[in-house]
């Protein structure tokens, strides 16, 4: 199964999107309507609100009033609080049911307005934030009989732009005409859902790219903190802290397109322990590199001195190191990114090895064989970077 969050304020064509999954096989969960059922009349939330907040909140007919619920809650914080206290863990509860009865190989888009607002964006295996410009937003909402004014306020009372920007994984521009929006979603449905649906539920990586550098994307740092939120949830007591590092965390610095992030972990056996929930979670673990091995002999993965998992998502490679701190490799992951975040020399050497190793391996076997090619410069680099920690007073950061 798959989880994708979907979202985008009020006019921007989330309903619309969502309605395309649907034709397409998703299995839809709508917040508002949930929203909805949990207050329905007869029933026990119904009653608490009732209780908190008069008989004037419900109908002759015995239903929510929700305009008189709204007007008592606008602008008080503590009925706000109030009132989400009684609905929001019975929306919660439900949504978990709803999810539970889809089927094992479902892709489940639930429908959220208030996604980002509530900071739930790393529920999910994927985020779905559908945008459009604001006057488009309300020329449609207008269209759909709503007043210009009452459109820009409810606008302005939603999550910003860089707010949403920072908790979607795909961002779909609704600016043109529908018809270009369906295609995108078509097109994202059958090229990144259905194949990273699969390869959650089969525990299987996302396939491998052939190693290339490419220019330094701004969204590095972004993509790299939502996903380690993701990262960091799965992983709950046994997760210490979670690093961007490698060369994607070099701000300005060309790099192969893959987010590395180090996962802080007590011991190996905590990392066995979590390994199915970050498998869950999207991240399954990876036979295809060990890696950190100290004893290149010792056939016995318990004594590696890491875990290495990658993403399913075939849209978005990551590499994912579970390693305990004060462990080798754990220090030098740290050491080496922000040594090379510090010294335009050292970046400069590195890059002219990357960039003579880029576009010449193939996919498969080729990772591992960028990798190897790395190895001297990397030899040769450490003691560098240490003389450089040596120097600076650098430590690793706090745990
Ligand atoms: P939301 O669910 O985000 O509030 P909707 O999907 O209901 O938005 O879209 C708002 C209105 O704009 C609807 O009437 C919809 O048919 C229309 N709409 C959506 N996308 C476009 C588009 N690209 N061009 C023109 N109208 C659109």
């Amino acid at each position: 199964m798959l989880r994708v969050g979907l979202s985008g304020g009020i006019g921007s064509g989330k309903s619309t999107v969502a309605a395309r999954l649907v034709e397409l096989g998703a299995v839809l969960i709508d917040a508002d309507r949930l929203a909805r059922e949990v207050v329905e009349p007869g029933s026990p939330a119904l009653a608490e609100l009732v209780e908190r907040f008069g008989p004037r909140i419900r109908t002759p007919e015995g239903a929510l009033d929700r305009p008189a619920l709204a007007q008592l809650v606008f602008g008080d914080e503590q009925a706000r609080a109030d009132l989400n206290a009684i609905t929001h863990p019975r929306i919660g509860e439900l949504t978990l049911e709803r999810m539970a009865q889809a089927p094992a190989d479902a892709i489940v888009v639930h429908d959220v307005p208030l996604l980002v607002e509530n900071g739930y964006a790393a529920n999910y295996h994927l985020v779905l934030i559908v945008d459009a410009p604001e006057h488009e937003r309300v020329r449609r909402l207008e269209g759909r009989g709503l007043d210009a004014a009452d459109a820009r306020a409810r606008i302005r009372a939603q999550a910003t732009d860089e707010q949403r920007r920072e908790a979607a994984d795909v961002w779909l521009d609704n600016t043109g005409p529908v018809e270009e929006l369906l295609a995108e979603v078509d097109r994202l449905w059958s090229e990144r859902l259905v194949p990273f649906e699969r390869g959650v539920r089969e525990l299987r990586p996302a396939p491998r790219r052939p190693p290339l550098v490419v220019e330094p994307d701004p969204e590095w740092p972004r993509t790299a903190r939502r996903l380690g939120a993701r990262v960091l949830r799965a992983a709950g007591e046994a997760g210490m802290r979670i690093d961007h590092i490698g060369s994607t965390s070099v701000p300005g610095f060309p790099a192969k397109d893959v987010i590395d992030l180090q996962l802080s972990v007590r011991s190996m056996a905590e990392a066995d322990g979590i390994a199915d929930a970050l498998a869950e979670a999207g991240f399954p673990p990876d036979s295809g590199c060990r890696g950190d091995n100290p004893h290149p002999v010792d056939p016995d993965p318990g004594h590696w001195v890491k875990r290495y998992h990658s993403s399913a998502d075939p849209g978005r490679p990551v590499n994912l190191h579970l390693r305990v701190p004060g462990g080798p490799g754990w220090r030098t992951a740290l050491l080496l990114r922000d040594w090379l975040r510090a010294e335009p020399e050292a970046r400069a050497d590195y890059l002219a090895v990357k960039r003579e190793l880029s576009g010449r391996f193939a996919a498969d076997e080729g990772v591992a064989r960028y990798a190897e090619a790395k190895e001297p410069w990397f030899a040769a680099a450490l003691p560098r970077a240490r003389a450089w920690a040596e120097r600076t007073g650098w430590t690793p950061p706090e745990l």
